[in-house]
Parts: structure tokens; sequence; C-alpha cells
């Protein structure tokens, strides 16, 4: 094994038992908890080095480096998940690499997606994405429009939400963290009481490398964890 490959399996063995014992804590079992492995920081070798070691899933913000990746490591087995923005021009060739879309910030992104999932002959996961923050530089839905947009998500028939997404605050550290994961999911216990069918929530993709422990604890189902996976690699 390379230097590069043996300091990758070390840090994910590190970030998979802390997601364990945070699993634990919050009553679950490990695998109720699963890891997106974000890798827009680092090239193929490194993604490479994640298969070998078994993780599987695999979480890019930009679409153009997403269809990249995805082709220059077509022979891995391995699941996309688009996790970051996406333009309505980007969705035809997004939507064939992806195993779940977690960034649905529009009503307009949602339509878009049912289309083209539908000349797909395909239903296509999906994630909400709500601004918990607030703060203008993020994408995301107002935690107020989620409930108008439930019933318009469930008549289309090749979208099927399984949950929510959110991102914390970007100062605030981990306190204000906590904050923002436990709304998120207070948002999703108030709309699972009244939620049409053909409609899920029970995902709630939440939590990054400073604070996934703690998403956990507030219900996280997904945690996308990026820097954490590559500490102490040369830059
Ligand atoms: C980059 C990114 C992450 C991972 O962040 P780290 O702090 O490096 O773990 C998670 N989610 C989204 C949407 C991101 O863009």
């Amino acid at each position: 094994m390379t230097d590069l490959a043996s300091r990758i399996a070390e840090n994910l063995a590190r970030v998979q038992t802390r997601i364990a014992d945070a699993a634990r804590a919050s009553g679950r079992q490990a695998d109720q908890v699963q890891l997106v492995a974000v890798t827009k920081y680092v090239g193929d070798e490194e993604v490479r080095a994640l298969a070998a070691a078994e993780c599987r899933d695999f979480g890019e913000s930009r679409p153009q480096q997403l269809w990249q990746k995805a082709e220059q490591l077509a022979d891995v087995d391995c699941r996309w998940h688009q996790i970051g923005h996406l333009q309505r021009n980007k969705v035809a060739r997004t939507l064939p690499l992806i195993d779940l879309l977690h960034s649905v910030d529009s009503e307009r992104l949602l339509r878009a997606v049912d289309e083209a999932a539908a000349g797909l002959g395909r239903r296509v996961p999906v994630l909400l994405e709500v601004n918990i923050s607030g703060e203008a530089a993020k994408h995301g839905l107002a935690p107020e429009e989620i409930a108008p947009l439930l019933p318009a998500a469930a008549s289309l028939a090749h979208i099927e939400v399984r949950g929510l997404m959110a991102m914390a605050h970007l100062a605030g550290g981990r306190e204000q963290a906590r904050i923002d994961f436990a709304q998120l999911r207070e948002l999703r216990d108030c709309l699972q009481a009244d939620c049409p069918e053909g409609v899920a929530l029970g995902e709630l993709s939440m939590g990054m490398s400073d604070d996934f422990d703690l998403a956990i604890r507030e219900g996280a189902t997904i945690v996308r964890v990026g820097s954490a996976l590559y500490e102490g690699l040369p830059r």
C-alpha cells in the first residue's frame, strides 16, 4: 500500500469509529448512518484509495467535477451523490451518474429533475435542501417553503423525496451547528405529521468534518465528510 493509501485508510477508519460511537450514543447502529465521502478536494488517486478501503459513496459539490470523476473512475464500484447546487441546464447530464441528489433548492429544479428522470425512465431519489441558517450566501429553500412544496413533489411521478439536507452556519462553531441540526430535525418532525403520500422524510443529510458527530446525535442519517478523510496528506 502506498503512503497515501494507508493514510487515507487510517483517516477513514477514524471517521467510521466516530460515526459508530455517535450512532450508538443516539440509540442506533453504526450502519444506520451513511457516510458520503466528499471528494471535491482530491483527485482520482485519493478516491481509489477510499474505494480500496471499502468506502462506496462519494459526493461532489460541483456537477462538472462529478461528471469528470464519474467518467475517470467508471471502473470503481461506487455511488455518486450530487451535494451542491445543481443548475437546471446540468440536470440531464448529472442524473444518469448519481444515486442521490441532496440539493433540490427550488420547485423549478424539482420539476426539471422530474422531466429529465421521465426521459430516463427512472425515478430519482432526492433530498430537499433547507437553508436552515438563513445565510444569504447559502442555497436552499426557506424552512417555511418546504410544506407547500410537498404536494407538488408527491405529484411528480419520477421524483422520490427521501428527506431533507442542510448545512450549518459557516461561523458559530459546534454549538451553533448543533442548534442548526436540531432545527432541521424539528422541521422534519413537524412536516412528517402532515406528509402527503409518496413523500418520505426519513433521511436527514447533515454534518461535515467538524461536526458530524453532533449531527448524528441530532438525528442525521447521512453525513457528508471531506477534509477529515485527507488529514496528513501532502497538498
Ligand atoms: C465540502 C462539502 C462538505 C464536506 O465538508 P468538510 O468540512 O470538508 O467535511 C459537505 N457538504 C457539502 C455540501 C460540501 O460542499
